[in-house]
Formats: structure tokens, sequence, C-alpha cells
């Protein structure tokens, strides 16, 4: 069962909100942030007041219970201005998914509200130093003494890994069982004894959203935090929430794709050379052409893809489009955008070189994009079987 549409005057109530929230509070401080790599701790009080971290979490929890389309036109808009702020609440809110989809009723009744308030925030801790791809190699075991299990592994590259304090985390639980996916578990798994974060990340760009390694070693959780309450189903679980994720990805993708053709029009009418604005050269006027048309199909891919996973029919297919074109398109308008900006594109004191750093993260995130069309051709034939 999928969050129910909005009204459309109520859709564009919510849109001028955060509209508003980004002119007066996050255009203004989004350079210095990123430069820095500030940690940006009054948009995250700002973004709970907002409701985003109980986005897509339903009403009957205290989230807002809003459907994907919806939830993907915020991230579009928000990536368009400054696509790293949309990972504090994104990959919490696959965490808080995984636990409405296949929670215990004593879990969802424990953890959903808190999630949705963001009093408690966290992500995903699935991959770790040598799987991030195969995820049915991973190291971390939770073994069972009791009613505790006792967990042992470290994670890598997991967002929001020091600001967060509550994780969902794949282990396995019968390391030797065939296929493997039946040997893993998902817990959710708060920060206590046992758990320490190894080291911040630095990165090319996704700045100020803290990426970190963390280490798991003799940490003990209690059976109740074992998503489900049964063992073996975790792959299943974790990557149960990754249509949802890649149309995330797919909307960051159109915003930054977005973003990177609005700065470069508004620099083609200004900037001039050889007595006319360079927009009136048609060397400009191809790459803008190309630019406007990219953004286009991929916010329409990514529409469709969300609108699909409202209905709730399957959606491997649409969503891994829509991740790999929108992230591509992103990474291609932001180039773009840069050969337009000429020189000036190479400065810090230009907004356009963060697009052009944080775009190719799109690509790999959520499932690299040599996956998704893996993903994409197996489910094309499989719907296009031969008679
Ligand atoms: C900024 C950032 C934030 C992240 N946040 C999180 C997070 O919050 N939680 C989390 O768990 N992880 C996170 N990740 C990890 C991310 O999900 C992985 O990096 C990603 O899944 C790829 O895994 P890998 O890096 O191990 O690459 P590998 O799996 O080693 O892949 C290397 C290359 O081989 C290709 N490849 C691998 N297998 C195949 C195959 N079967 N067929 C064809 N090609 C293949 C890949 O496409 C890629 O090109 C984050 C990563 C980054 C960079």
């Amino acid at each position: 069962m999928r969050n129910a549409p909005l009204l459309a005057d109520e859709e564009q109530a919510l849109f001028d909100t955060i509209d508003r929230w980004l002119d007066t509070k996050v255009r203004p401080v989004v350079r210095q942030h990123d430069h820095d790599d500030i940690y940006p701790a009054q948009i995250v009080e700002q973004m709970k007041e907002l409701g985003l971290f109980g986005a897509t979490i339903g009403q009957d929890y205290g989230g807002l219970g809003l459907p994907a389309t919806t939830y993907a036109k915020i991230v579009m808009r928000i990536s368009d201005v400054w696509m790293a702020i949309t990972g504090i609440f994104n990959s919490h809110l696959i965490m808080a998914a995984a636990v409405e989809r296949f929670g215990t009723p004593e879990q969802k009744a424990e953890w959903l509200p808190r999630f949705a308030s963001g009093e408690v925030r966290g992500g995903l801790a699935l991959t770790e130093p040598d799987c991030g791809t195969d995820l049915q190699a991973i190291r971390t075991t939770a073994r069972r003494e009791g009613n505790r299990y006792i967990i042992n592994g470290t994670k890598t590259w997991i967002s929001n890994g020091i600001e967060g304090s509550c994780f969902a985390l794949l282990v396995k639980t019968d390391p030797g069982a065939e296929p493997r996916h039946k040997g893993m578990s998902l817990f959710l798994a708060p920060k206590k004894e046992g758990f320490r974060v190894g080291k911040k990340i630095e990165k090319l760009g996704y700045k100020c959203i803290d990426s970190a390694e963390l280490v798991f070693d003799d940490y003990e959780l209690d059976e109740s935090h074992l998503i489900g309450g049964v063992e073996g189903q975790g792959f299943q679980q974790a990557t149960g929430g990754l249509e949802l994720g890649r149309i995330n990805v797919a909307a960051r993708g159109v915003g930054l794709a977005e973003g990177a053709l609005r700065l470069a029009t508004e620099y083609a009418q200004l900037r001039r050379s050889f007595g006319k604005p360079i927009a009136e050269h048609q060397a400009i006027q191809l790459k803008l052409g190309e630019m406007v048309t990219r953004a286009r199909a991929a916010r329409l891919l990514t529409l469709d893809a969300a609108q699909t996973y409202d209905r709730g029919e399957r959606c491997d297919m649409e969503a891994g489009m829509a991740k790999y074109f929108a992230s591509e398109a992103a990474v291609e308008n932001s180039l773009e955008s840069m050969r337009i900006h000429g020189g000036y594109s190479y400065s810090k004191e230009f907004d356009i070189e963060r697009y052009f750093r944080d775009a190719p993260l799109m690509c790999i995130g959520e499932g690299t994009n040599e996956m998704q069309r893996i993903i994409i051709s197996k489910q094309w034939i499989k719907r296009s079987a031969a008679a």
C-alpha cells in the first residue's frame, strides 16, 4: 500500500514553503558550507520543522505520508540549489521505509515517530571496504547468544555516519548459508558501546554531509532490534527500499541537471563576446538545446518511475532508467555548463563548480549505472518474452 496522492493545491502549498526556505535560508549559506565542508546543523533543524525527516513516513507515525511523486519533486527543487543536503534525509528515510515495510508492530511504534520528528536520524549501513555492488559478500557478522546478538565488522561510506545516531545495519547471521542472501539480516543499530566511527571520509564533492567508516567491535544488540524479528530476510529488506532510493537519486540528478542548465542559461545571456551575448552564438545554442532536452527527459522519466511506484506496481526497470538517465544528465549538463561559463567555471566564486563535483556521485549511489543498465535490460527482456 503506497501513500495517497495530494490535492494539487496542497502540493503547491508545500512547494511554496520549500521554495521560501530555499531562498531565505539555504541559498545564502550553501557556498561557504560547501567550500569549508561544514555540517549544516541549522539547516538540519529547519528540515526537522519542515517535516522532511518524516516526508515519506506514514501519518499514523507522525510523518507527512507523501507519495513518491511529491517527494521526488521536493528533492528536485532542493537539489537544484544544493543537492548534498537531500542526503541528510534520504538515506534516513530508506532506513525508515525498511522498518515501516518489514518491521514488527513494536518496532514501528518505537522507532517511526522518532525517525519522523528527526529526533533519531541515521541511514543505511550496507557497504563494506571489500564490497559494495556485491552486497552478498559482506563480512560483518551477528552471532546469536541467547536473546542477544554480538556484531563484529566494518562498514564504509555510510552517509550520516558521524551525525546520525541509528542505522539499518546489514549483517550475516549465517555466514555459511547458500544461497548467500539467506544468511543475511538487517538490524536497527543505535550508537552505543561497541559501535564507533572509524574515520570521516574526505570527498571530491557531496560536502557537508558526513560519510564515514563505522566499526562494530563486539557490539551487542537485543533480538528486538532484528527488523521483522526473523533472520534471513535482510538482503530483501535492504534492497526492497532501493526502488524508492533510485527514484530519489534520479530526482537529485534532475535537480542538478536543471540547476546546471539554469546557471548556464543566465550566464549565456549576460556574458558577451564579439559584440553580443554568448547565447546568440550557435555553438552555445547547440549546448543549451541539448541540455534542456536532457533535463526535461530526465524529469519525465523520474516522474514516470515515481508514479509507477505510487500505483504500487513493480518499477525496478522504471526506477533504473530514471536513475541511470538522470544521473548521466547531471554529469553532462554540469560539464556543459562549465564550458559555457568559460574560465569563471573554475572559480570558487561561481556555483557551477559545485554541481560539477557533486554530479558524478549520482552515477555511483543506489547501484552503479553499470548495474542499472543490466537491471533494465534483464527486466526488459522478461517483460518482452518471445512467444
Ligand atoms: C558519497 C558516497 C555515499 C555513500 N553512501 C552510502 C551509504 O549511506 N550506505 C551504504 O551502504 N553505502 C554508501 N555508499 C557506497 C555505494 O553504495 C557504493 O560505493 C556503490 O554501491 C558501489 O560499490 P563499490 O564502491 O564497492 O564499487 P564496486 O562494487 O567495487 O564496483 C566497482 C566497479 O565495478 C562495476 N561492477 C561491479 N560489479 C559488476 C557487475 N556484476 N557487472 C558489471 N559491473 C560491475 C561497478 O559498476 C563499478 O564500476 C556511498 C558511496 C559514496 C561514494
